[in-house]
């Protein structure tokens, strides 16, 4: 991650003139990573006097909601006050947090765009941005938009402001994008961030048992269900899939959030190499996939499924039916295969 002068001299030119209105935009499912960077970006812009607010599209996972100022998080789709849909329209700047193109807010992508004026700053961690931005901090090799932002406030202020709240955000970002410290670039940098951040004295045992051991017994049972019931195996038992019907979602109590680690649990079978979960909703069907080594599934998401990501975590979308969607993806993973895609 290489942040150059220019950059961060071109920033603090958009940010010199005080109390302006500022949004903070994440994408749609709100993961760790998307809240943590926002709270901690957004305590950044405060102390810099601005007004600022937070916005994602539709809510986060529950065991999210232990997180200081979290409360103040405006869920565009649940804001029947229209408190979202204001502070887009008279903002002076909106910075863009954990994703790499418009489209990818979804319900909130229209709102957005409408506001012409605002200036667009992106800060992320996601391949290939898509939209034209008045200013890009986009680092497909940091390996979390969190440890973006911490190499941001370093730069732009010193280590010495970040407060408790502050590195607890910035911990959970890091450590959910990482699956707990275990993918791609964990480098010494991301190490010595660590270390300043356990300096504020934020309690990391504690932070680890909110979001990981905060779940429901419905999830758990789920989970049983969804290995047990519905993970499957293609070419020779080296790629998976799993699916869940919105009956079979009812069925266990299912809550935004609650089928998050699902898809990374087919990788710990050691000759599987690419996994992919769908996941029924009204109006189409979310995909997740996950790979390990030089399997490329960004590649796979894009080709196949309209989607993107990171070379090991990607998503997209599926407007066929469960049947539908699954035999495609068994045809893809056919030819994916001939290509060489899986080594
Ligand atoms: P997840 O499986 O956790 O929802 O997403 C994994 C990764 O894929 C994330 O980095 C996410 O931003 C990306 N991703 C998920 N869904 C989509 C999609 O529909 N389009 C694109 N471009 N990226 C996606
Ligand atoms: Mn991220």
């Amino acid at each position: 991650m290489e942040i150059t002068s220019q950059q961060i001299e071109a920033l603090l030119r958009m940010l010199e003139r005080p109390e302006q209105q500022i949004v903070i935009v994440s994408h749609t499912n709100p993961d760790g990573d998307a809240v943590g960077s926002s709270l901690a970006w957004r305590d950044v812009l405060v102390r810099m006097g601005h007004r600022v607010t937070c916005v994602v599209p539709n809510r986060f996972p529950y065991f999210l909601d232990w997180m200081t100022g979290i409360d103040d998080v405006v869920v565009f789709k649940t804001d029947e006050q229209g408190v979202a849909a204001r502070a887009i329209a008279e903002a002076d700047l909106i910075f863009c947090l954990d994703f790499n193109a418009i489209s990818r807010l979804e319900i909130l992508s229209e709102t957005i765009a409408a506001n012409t004026t605002a200036r667009r700053i992106l800060i992320d961690h996601h391949l290939s941005p898509a939209e034209p931005f008045d200013l890009m901090f986009s680092y497909p090799d940091s390996s979390s938009t969190s440890f973006v932002v911490y190499a941001l406030i370093e730069r732009l202020f010193g280590t010495q402001i970040i407060t408790p709240a502050m590195a607890e955000a910035l911990f959970v970002g890091m450590m959910t994008d990482t699956g707990n410290f275990s993918f791609s670039f964990l480098t010494p940098a991301l190490y010595r961030s660590l270390a300043v951040l356990a300096e504020t004295g934020i309690d990391i045992p504690q932070i680890h048992n909110n979001v990981y051991n905060g779940y429901t017994e419905g999830r758990a049972r789920l989970f049983g269900y969804a290995i047990d019931r519905k993970m499957k195996l293609l070419e020779n038992g080296t790629v998976a899939y799993m699916s869940l019907l919105e009956s079979e979602m009812r069925r266990f109590q299912f809550q935004q959030g609650d089928s998050e680690g699902f898809v990374n649990y087919a990788l710990t079978i050691k000759k599987v190499k690419m996994s992919a979960m769908f996941l029924a909703h009204r109006k189409f069907i979310r995909i997740s996939l996950r790979s390990r080594g030089d399997v490329d599934v960004n590649l796979f998401a894009r080709k196949y499924f309209n989607g993107g990501g990171h070379r090991n975590a990607a998503g997209g979308k599926s407007y066929l039916s469960m049947d539908e969607t699954i035999a495609l993806y068994t045809r893809a993973v056919r030819e994916f295969a001939e290509e060489g895609g899986l080594g």
